[in-house]
């Protein structure tokens, strides 16, 4: 049976990638709604090769552009136009591969209409994942990873209950200054943090990567999506990212994901899921080229994002919608040139000392935090 798929942020690394598995495999997906940003060439090219219904932009002027252009397509445009695209009634699949917390919303809407999620966007898991997983509940709707650690983590679980879990243990590449010490990051340009060794990702995401952020908010993700104590979550530096992440079960055996760092596999995993599809042209593992992996323990001074997140993530409530939201204001900051690269750190601190942390928000709590932590990070540069 053909899957339709609906996919947020059809523009980006992901995205792109996403059409990239539906191009390849015809016979099983059809594209019926996607949404970008402001990148409206892309978006002229995407809307020439699949038969879309509806397309979101953020910009009604582009809207109405497109439209003019298009005749036959819906155009929708801002936070309105996320929500039609993600809750597409002809959708089965939703590929949910917006950057930031604006994904929380229209996620919420898709699982209301019934449509699976496949989850790139982590912000929306960390600043909210309880509400997303009580809704998923609720409307018996199926949270697919596409993050290729949590894609691992649900490979290697294979369906096996949580008691027989012993531990989760996420990799990390390092990101681009693995071989810094934190000293070294006084001066580092956007330039050089851009440089990951072994991704091709989103500039915000290669930044989050380059801070280890990015495995907090994966940590926080873990927690959520398979309900794992953060006790029983380990991190493990490894920096070929072939192993993209293993299980410790409780009669000591460990199950790991392997695989060459490409991000259509845990894509089509999660579009094909149950099922395997094929991938004629993709490279394959080899390992005796590889011949070496290296492992390292998790060092949280040098990596100092990634204990504000744990320390977030156990707090729970509010407090990791205030570390998303801050991470997000800083990474955007640091992006534009306006701070430095530790300052990244320093301002997600002082958000997450300033804030009274509220637990079990509801989603009007969650988006005012949200949106009072930017302005409190923007403040603080003033
Ligand atoms: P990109 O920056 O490459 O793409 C982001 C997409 O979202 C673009 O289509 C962009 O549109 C759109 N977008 C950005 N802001 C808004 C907004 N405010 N409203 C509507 N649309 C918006 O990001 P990535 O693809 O790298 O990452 C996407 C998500 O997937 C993130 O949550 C990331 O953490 C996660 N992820 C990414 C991985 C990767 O390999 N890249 C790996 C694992 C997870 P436009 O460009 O048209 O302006
Ligand atoms: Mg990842």
């Amino acid at each position: 049976m053909q899957k339709r798929i609906s996919l947020l942020g059809a523009t980006g690394s992901i995205g792109i990638q996403t059409l990239d598995i539906i191009r390849e495999h015809p016979e099983h997906f059809q594209l019926v709604a996607f949404s970008v940003g402001k990148n409206i060439e892309v978006t002229r090219k995407i809307i020439k090769e699949f038969p879309v219904q509806l397309v979101s932009v953020i910009a009604e002027e582009d809207a109405r552009q497109l439209q003019k252009e298009f005749s036959h397509v819906e155009f929708v445009y801002g936070g309105g136009g996320l929500v039609q695209v993600a809750a597409h009634t002809n959708a089965d699949v939703l590929v949910n591969a917006v950057l930031g917390s604006v994904g929380l919303n229209p996620t919420l809407e898709a699982i209301k209409k019934g449509i699976t999620i496949a989850i790139a966007n982590k912000e929306t898991l960390v600043t909210a994942g309880h509400l997303v997983m009580q809704a998923a509940k609720e409307y018996n709707v199926p949270i697919l990873p596409v993050d290729s650690e949590h894609s691992a983590l649900f490979q290697a679980m294979n369906g096996e209950k949580n008691t027989e879990i012993n531990k989760l243990i996420i990799t990390a590449s390092g990101g681009s200054f693995r071989d810094r010490t934190r000293d070294e990051l006084k001066n580092v340009t956007v330039k050089d943090a851009l440089n990951h060794p072994n991704w091709s990702m989103g500039s915000k995401i290669t930044i989050d990567s380059a801070t280890m952020m990015n495995k907090g908010l994966e940590v926080i993700e873990a927690r959520v999506l398979f309900d794992i104590s953060y006790d029983d979550i380990e991190v493990l530096l490894h920096r070929e990212s072939i192993i993209h992440s293993m299980v410790e079960f409780q009669d000591t055996s460990v199950i790991a994901q392997l695989g060459t760092p490409d991000m259509r596999v845990p894509i089509q995993y999660a579009l094909s899921y149950p099922d395997r599809l094929s991938r004629p042209q993709a490279k394959r593992l080899n390992l005796a080229e590889i011949g070496k992996l290296h492992f390292e323990e998790m060092d949280y001074k040098r990596y100092y994002a990634l204990k504000l997140a744990i320390d977030a993530g156990r707090a729970a409530g509010t407090m990791t919608t205030v570390l998303n939201a801050a991470n997000e204001a800083a990474v955007a900051l640091f992006l534009q040139e306006k701070i430095g690269f530790l300052t990244i750190d320093e301002l997600i601190e002082r958000a997450m000392d300033a804030h009274v942390n509220i637990s079990s928000p509801d989603l009007e709590t969650i988006l005012h935090v949200d949106a009072e932590t930017r302005k409190t990070v923007q403040n603080m540069i003033k």
